[in-house]
């Protein structure tokens, strides 16, 4: 095993990439905003078993939030990534400026048409939001040009997101998903797990055990008392507020009204702990 390279110029990022593409060796690509933990290292111990070469990025993309107050307080703390990472098979990191990945600002508009999917959920309570997505994962995908990219489900609407984007743009790199990583006792992992305080984060895993039940109780119920009971459920600890919680298509992620209207669906929600604002969804067997 290499010492991982730690790089944060695109120029340098694609000259020590370029001996292995000469040889046609396999790229893995896993792009993150950094604090890392299990989830993220899951990612890149796939890639790992998947590919020649492992590359990790850190950037945490400022035109994807919309809230001020989210970007301030996101964790940051690239020296105990790194070690994470070389621990866990990754080859090289790259990790950017804002200036490196938008010079003066600049940021390379991505003009691309995904009906609801950007409009709906994250995109309808994070207006800006996907298209902060796009821009950066299009500008880093083309850096890195890897064979494979790996996205986590914990961020499903993002997955469909850049899944489209692949196709409508013919992008070479393959888009791998993967299941999202829990805590032991159901909460999905995320950074931002860091900034619920110790009783918020005793009750968090109601927002997956609503979702299994939701799972559980599937099709014999009827899609809108579904969404009502489960909206219920969660908010009847007070602490807890549901931003939403939607059943929809699993490509297209249209809200359903009926179970009819869909062969597959997932069911997504976003619900404030607190101030910290967490995602889930579970894919529900129809
Ligand atoms: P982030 O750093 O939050 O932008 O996440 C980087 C990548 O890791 C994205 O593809 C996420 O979907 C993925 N990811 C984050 N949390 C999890 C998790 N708990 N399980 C699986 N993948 C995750």
């Amino acid at each position: 095993m290499q010492d991982m390279k730690e790089i944060s110029t695109i120029k340098e990022a694609k000259q020590w990439l370029k001996p292995y593409q000469k040889k046609n060796l396999k790229i893995g690509f896993v792009p993150t905003m950094g604090a890392l933990h299990e989830g993220h290292l899951r990612l890149i111990r796939q890639s790992e078993n998947e590919n020649d070469i492992t590359v990790c990025s850190i950037f945490v993309n400022p035109i994807q939030f919309n809230n001020p107050d989210d970007l301030a307080k996101y964790p940051r703390n690239i020296s105990l990534d790194a070690r994470l990472l070389t621990g866990n098979g990754c080859d090289m990191l790259f990790c950017p400026g804002l200036e490196e990945m938008y010079p003066e600002g600049k940021t390379e508009n991505v003009d691309l048409e995904f009906g609801l999917l950007d409009k709906v959920m994250e995109g309808k309570f994070r207006p800006g939001h996907f298209k902060g997505v796009v821009i950066v994962v299009k500008k880093l995908l083309d850096i890195i040009n890897p064979t494979n990219a790996y996205f986590g489900k914990k961020d499903f609407q993002q997955l469909m997101v850049i899944t489209r984007m692949k196709k409508e743009l013919g992008l070479k790199a393959n888009i791998i998903d993967c299941e999202t990583v829990r805590e032991d006792d159901g909460l999905a992992m995320s950074s931002r797990n860091l900034r619920l305080t110790i009783g918020e984060r005793q009750v968090a895993r109601r927002i997956f055990e609503v979702l299994c039940k939701v799972r559980e109780k599937g099709t014999k119920t009827p899609v809108w008392e579904l969404r009502e009971w489960a909206i219920k459920k969660i908010q009847e600890d007070s602490r807890f507020r549901v931003e939403y919680f939607e059943i929809a298509d699993r490509e297209t992620l249209v809200p359903l009204e009926n179970w009819g209207q869909a062969s597959q669906a997932v069911a997504l929600t976003a619900v404030f702990l607190g101030d910290v604002r967490l995602i889930d969804n579970v894919e529900l067997f129809l």
